[in-house]
């Protein structure tokens, strides 16, 4: 048996009636940038996060740099970050030319820790961008008193958590600004890159357009300089289709999470932490493995892949050596970094593979059969 860590083509296979039809629906429309699909879409996406604006934007990492650009924040503005975490999100700031400021995470959730964020803050802080990471909400009424106590801006990197929510809140509502990735393999994904931004602040959502579009309003009239950044028709009238399915999908990983989390029992391996604060849409099923390489390497053999999400955190990445940080600065990263191994899960990972997945790996743990 062969078990990628997320069978997409399982999942256009499910759809793919409805998905032909949007596309073919583009397709004879003629319209191929903007317009009612993309219109349409951000609609939809303003429902789900219970945001009023939703601005869409060419990928999730646009989504950042515009909404830290919008935002007014630049050249020498600290923003308050996790060094656990996809690259996109401090490469956003310091393309800004802004500053990431990193904190460690909570070794239980992985999430940026709001004390160890407060102890960063300094008179050059200007935003503070918890990641949901995995799919688990931050804790957004912690970091909500710390950017109001100090009158910071709140920006969540939400792109592997739509469809999340924190004390019944959906995530994209929560903060000030949130910006969502429809990366193929993210909970809700395109066939290509896409992005969207959703905020409550209306002068925020129109800021975001402007600079998407080129700095204009009006046809070939610039008030500003901006760029390029769009969701193509095509891509939003996908989206659309499998928007539908989103809650039933990340229904489908809780169960799958459920049962790995039983099971797991005996491994030696520990489950992911899941908040009683939050729905966890298990964007990814991250455990720690104390012997991750070893096991890793015995489940390929058995045809199973893992993830290791993240190998290098931010604060050692080679291209943020100027940010002068060391090896042993954020110790629970770093640890949780180095035992971080990920088993498949996706909404149409099929029964028997997920037993087969909990098998093996207590075959190769010499774990207990449960
Ligand atoms: C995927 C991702 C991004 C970037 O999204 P793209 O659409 O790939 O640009 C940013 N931050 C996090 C946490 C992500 O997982």
């Amino acid at each position: 048996m062969k078990i990628p860590l997320i069978d997409l083509r399982a999942q256009y296979m499910e759809l793919r009636t409805e998905i032909d039809e949007a596309i073919s629906r583009v397709l004879h429309s003629g319209v191929y940038i903007g317009g009612p699909e993309v219109e349409a879409f951000e609609q939809e996406i303003t429902a789900v996060t219970g945001a009023n604006h939703a601005v869409s934007v060419g990928n999730g990492t646009d989504a950042l740099l515009l909404a830290l650009e919008a935002a007014g924040i630049g050249a020498g503005d600290e923003v308050v970050t996790t060094p656990f975490t996809f690259f996109a999100t401090a490469e956003s700031i310091v393309r800004r030319g802004a500053i990431p400021v990193f904190a460690d995470i909570d070794e239980r959730t992985y999430n940026l820790s709001p004390e160890a964020a407060a102890a960063c803050i300094t008179p050059r802080t200007k935003a503070i961008m918890p990641v949901h990471l995995f799919g688990q909400p931050a804790d957004m009424d912690a970091f909500r008193a710390l950017a109001d106590r100090h009158g910071l801006l709140l920006i969540e990197d939400a792109c592997q958590a739509l469809g999340a929510a924190y004390k019944g809140r959906p995530v994209g509502g929560t903060a000030d600004i949130s910006c969502i990735s429809f990366f193929p393999t993210k909970n809700l994904g395109g066939y290509g890159d896409g992005g969207i931004v959703v905020t409550g602040d209306a002068k925020l959502a129109d800021r975001v357009h402007l600079l998407a579009h080129h700095g204009s309003r009006k046809k070939y009239f610039h008030e500003t300089t901006g760029c390029n950044s769009r969701l193509d028709p095509l891509h939003a009238a996908v989206l659309r289709v499998k928007l539908a399915k989103l809650q039933e999908w990340n229904e489908r990983r809780r169960g799958i999470a459920a049962y790995y989390d039983r099971h797991l029992a005996g491994t030696g391996i520990v489950p992911p932490y899941a908040s009683p604060d939050s729905r966890h849409v298990y964007h990814l099923y991250a455990t720690q493995c104390p012997d991750r390489a070893n096991v890793a390497a015995e489940m390929r053999k058995f045809g199973i892949s893992t993830g290791h999400y993240y190998p290098c955190p931010l604060h050692l990445q080679e291209a943020l050596r100027g940010l002068g940080y060391r090896k042993g600065d954020f110790p629970v990263t770093e640890r949780t970094c180095e035992h971080s191994l990920s088993l498949p899960i996706s909404p149409q990972l099929p029964e028997e593979q997920q037993i087969y997945i909990m098998d093996k790996l207590h075959e190769v743990t010499g774990g207990s059969v449960s």
